[in-house]
Order: C-alpha cells, then sequence, then structure tokens
C-alpha cells in the first residue's frame, strides 16, 4: 500500500521530473498578509509571484503546503466529525507555472499522473470546467478523450441550488480565471450526486484536484483584460488522494489518520474506533500542533484565539469519552512520527508543542467539569435553545468559546441564540476592558514563550520540502 509519505514525495518527484523547483511549504501564518488570518491554500505563499510584485529564480514550482480552513473565509471546523472529507488542518499538493506552461500541459500532467502514474480507472474520474471555457472543454474531449457526459459544465453560481463555482478571482480586482475540478467517484454506494446538481454536497463524488487557470486581470469597472503571461496554480488535497489510492471512502480511513486515532483511543481509553471523537482529535491535533510551530499561542483574540478554540474543542470530545486527566498533548508525539521527516520545524520544536498544550490542558481542566454540569443544567430547562445570557457565562465563567458551545448544542439538536451572546459581549466589553489578561501566550511559562517565537526565515535554499532537498 502506499503510504500518505509515498505519495507526498511521489508528487514532488513527478513535477520534479518536469522542471518543477520544490518549494517548501509556508508557514500557516501568512508572512505577507496580514489581512488573511491563516494560509488556507498553496497559492498564499506565491501570492506577490503572482501579482508581479515578487520575482523568483523559477517559472515552474511544486510545493506541499500546509493549509488551515478554520475560522477565516474559508471554515471547515463544523464539517469536521460530519464529513468524509474536510479537516481543518490538510496538507495541499500544488503544481504551478509563472508565466510558464497553460491549460493544456496542466491538465495533461494532471491526468497522467493520475491515470498513469497511480493507476486510477478513468471512468471513476470526471471534471468540472467553466461553462464558457471551450479550451479547457476541448483539451479534456478531445486530447485527453473524455468522454462529454463526464465534462460538467458549472456557471458562476449565482442563484445556483449548489454551492459550486468554477470562476476563481483572488479579490474584487486583480488576477483571476475559470477553473477546471476533477473529482473521483467513490460510488453509488455513497450518497451524493455529481457537481453541478443539488446532491454535490454529497460524499459520493468528491472533489481532489483543482486546477485554476490565471488568464485574466480584472478591472475596477468589472470588465476582463488578458493578463500578458497567463498563470497556473492547482491544489489536490492529499489526504482525499490518499483515500482514493489506498482504496477508502473517508480520509479518516488513510495510513495517518488510522495511527492517529488509534493513539487517541489508546490515551482515551475508547474500544470503538469509529467514534466520531476520536476523528475530531486526530483532525484537530494536526491543527493545533502546526499553529504552535508556527508561532501561534493560545489567547483571547485573533489567531491565538482560534488555536485556543480548536484546543478546548478538542479537549472537550476527550472529556466525552471520560478522560479527567491531560491527554492531548501526548498525542504530538504520533503527530511527528508520521509528518517530522516532511516537515523538519515540527520535529525541531515537538518539545515545545508539549509543554504549550499541556499547559492549556491543565487551564481548561479547572472550568471544562463544571462547565460542562452548568451546560447540562441549562440545556434541561432550555426547550431547545441555549439563550444568549447563558452562552455568555458558559464563555466568560468556564472558557467556552461559543463555537463550542454551538458543537455541544448541535450534537443534541439545540439552538444557541447568537445574537443575545453578541449583545451579552458587547456590554460585558463596554464596562471592562480586560487588557493585559488577553495577551497571546499569557499563563505559559517566559522562557516557552520566547522559544515559539516565530522562526526566522531561513531562504529557501536551507530548507526541505516532503523529505526531499529543495532545489530551488
Ligand atoms: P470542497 O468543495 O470539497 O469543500 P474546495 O473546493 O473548498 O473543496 P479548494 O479550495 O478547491 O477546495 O482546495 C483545493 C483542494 O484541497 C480540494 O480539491 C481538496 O482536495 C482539498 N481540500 C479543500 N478543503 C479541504 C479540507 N477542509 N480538508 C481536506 N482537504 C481539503
Ligand atoms: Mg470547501
Ligand atoms: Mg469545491
Ligand atoms: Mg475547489
Amino acid at each position: 500500500m502506499k503510504t500518505t509519505s509515498d505519495i507526498r514525495r511521489e508528487f514532488l518527484e513527478f513535477f520534479r521530473d518536469r522542471n518543477h523547483a520544490v518549494v517548501p511549504s509556508a508557514s500557516l501564518v501568512p508572512g505577507n498578509d496580514p489581512t488573511l488570518l491563516f494560509t488556507n491554500s498553496g497559492m498564499v505563499q506565491f501570492k506577490d509571484v503572482f501579482l508581479g510584485a515578487e520575482k523568483r529564480s523559477y517559472v515552474r514550482a511544486t510545493d506541499v503546503q500546509r493549509c488551515l480552513r478554520a475560522g477565516g473565509k474559508h471554515n471547515d471546523l463544523d464539517s469536521v466529525g460530519y464529513t468524509a472529507r474536510h479537516h481543518t488542518f490538510f496538507e495541499m499538493l500544488g503544481n504551478w507555472s509563472f508565466g510558464d506552461y497553460f491549460k493544456k500541459e496542466a491538465i495533461a500532467w494532471s491526468w497522467e499522473l493520475l491515470t498513469e502514474g497511480w493507476k486510477l480507472p478513468a471512468e471513476r474520474l470526471l471534471v468540472t470546467i467553466y461553462h464558457t471555457d471551450e479550451e479547457a472543454y476541448r483539451i479534456w474531449c478531445e486530447d485527453i478523450g473524455l468522454p462529454p457526459e463526464r465534462i460538467i459544465r458549472i456557471g458562476d453560481n449565482k442563484g445556483a441550488p449548489y454551492a459550486s463555482d468554477n470562476f476563481w478571482q483572488m479579490a474584487d480586482t486583480g488576477p483571476c480565471g475559470p477553473s477546471s475540478e476533477i473529482f473521483y467517484d467513490h460510488g453509488p454506494g455513497v450518497p451524493g450526486g455529481p457537481p453541478g446538481s443539488p446532491g454535490e454536497d454529497g460524499d459520493r463524488f468528491i472533489e481532489i484536484w483543482n486546477l485554476v487557470f490565471m488568464q485574466f486581470d480584472r478591472q475596477p469597472d468589472g470588465s476582463l483584460l488578458p493578463l500578458p503571461a497567463p498563470c497556473v496554480d492547482t491544489g489536490m488535497g492529499l489526504e482525499r488522494l490518499a483515500a482514493v489510492l489506498q482504496g477508502k471512502h473517508s480520509n479518516y480511513e488513510i495510513d495517518l489518520f488510522r495511527t492517529l486515532i488509534r493513539r487517541a483511543a489508546e490515551l482515551t481509553g475508547t474500544p470503538d474506533l469509529g467514534n466520531k471523537s476520536l476523528r475530531v482529535i486526530a483532525d484537530h491535533i494536526r491543527a493545533c500542533s502546526f499553529l504552535i510551530v508556527d508561532g501561534v499561542l493560545p489567547s483571547n483574540e485573533g489567531r491565538g484565539y482560534v488555536l485556543r478554540r480548536i484546543i478546548r474543542r478538542a479537549l472537550r470530545h476527550g472529556w466525552m469519552l471520560g478522560v479527567r486527566e491531560p491527554f492531548f498533548h501526548r498525542m504530538v508525539e504520533a503527530v511527528d512520527a508520521l509528518m517530522g521527516e516532511a516537515y523538519p520545524e515540527l520535529r525541531a520544536k515537538r518539545e515545545l508543542v508539549e509543554r504549550a498544550l499541556r499547559a492549556e490542558e491543565e487551564r481548561f481542566a479547572e472550568t471544562l467539569d463544571a462547565g460542562m454540569r452548568i451546560f447540562d443544567e441549562i440545556a434541561d430547562r432550555s426547550g431547545g435553545t441555549i439563550p444568549g445570557a447563558e452562552a455568555f457565562r458558559l464563555y466568560d465563567t468556564y472558557g467556552f468559546p461559543l463555537d463550542l458551545t454551538a458543537d455541544i448544542a448541535r450534537e443534541r439538536g439545540l439552538d444557541v441564540d447568537i445574537a443575545g451572546f453578541d449583545a451579552a459581549m458587547a456590554r460585558q466589553r463596554e464596562t471592562a476592558r480586560a487588557a493585559g489578561k488577553f495577551a497571546s501566550g499569557a499563563g505559559l511559562p517566559a522562557d516557552l514563550v520566547a522559544q515559539l517565537r516565530p522562526a526566522e526565515f531561513l531562504g529557501y535554499d536551507r530548507l526541505q520540502a516532503g523529505g526531499l532537498e529543495v532545489i530551488a
């Protein structure tokens, strides 16, 4: 069986052999964009290259980018544990052309890698294109030989009863263009409809690879001018691909997640490996470990608060499994064993990550148990909705972030009065402005905070990517 590590390496090798520079993953904290909470796709580190503001020594690149979709514009946190295909933290495999090759090569290589390199049965694959992109249609149909009924045209999703949108843009103006997505059909045993149908949100047809063809520069008046040198930006979810290549339906059944889930089961004494809480813990430990590696510490605002929310959600799942001792930090060792070779920065900081997580576990342990009892009392007399003032009490006194309360409520079929919570929060903000208490890393030993400051940028030639020497 191909392991996730094999797949990561083979992807980079495939494109390296086609003259792509192997570029290391950038941090989860974007260095070039203060408006973006987290790196949520491979293109983030190349944004200035696409805008023409930055030059690199190569025109073709390939990478495996660590991504986080929790908080911010892309937020998959609430899908974790519920769908087969969403994580908070995941790895995005990418290949890039900066004004070099375009649609023909990008499509041909993606097809070659999937069907010849990895021998995926072509009849299980289908693609979407932007509805007016005749060039992409011709390539898929004539060059690749895909039957027309497996090339689905998707528009801008204006009012359509599904979410797909095959036109990509970075912002209201600037580089943009059509995309083409490759889907794998997991078969009629799984509920869900093909892309572009109202059933597309199911997990039968899973999007594995997104090819974006940047060919326009959108003007302030909305018109599209052709870019002088069109670019390619592709992204493929490593975990989704691994599921397909390992003959599994769910990402949580791949080698990497099976190992993490087994470790979570051991630490929590849970015999049923299919338990949803184990999946959530296995997902969240990767997000939390890498956030800390990248210099984020639990706090009550900004990035640090997203980290705190993810940690506390994981701890609550541990609590549901009956755990009353710190356990979450003991998962880090397994993450390191699985991913430390591809991400040397994780291996280097493992102990610091464990200490930071343990400190947050001990802190939340002081209120979690009492908070859960209060939640039960509120739920019993709630009549279907947790009142905003009570959600605020859980937040303020018991350290339950609103989304944690909402997550527990959702499991029990209850709603939360969000507007009421916001109002209570606004009232408190007016009366008490607690300063220092909310600083990032507050409550952690000073030496730990100092050592976890984001690493200085070493320059690409000093780093490694996916276990391969960087050739850039
Ligand atoms: P979906 O429609 O399934 O939510 P997406 O269209 O939001 O996916 P993209 O933004 O196109 O995803 O990201 C490129 C690729 O990254 C996807 O084709 C998929 O393989 C992977 N991916 C996206 N979101 C996630 C996630 N939350 N967890 C794991 N993999 C993901
Ligand atoms: Mg999505
Ligand atoms: Mg999609
Ligand atoms: Mg997509």
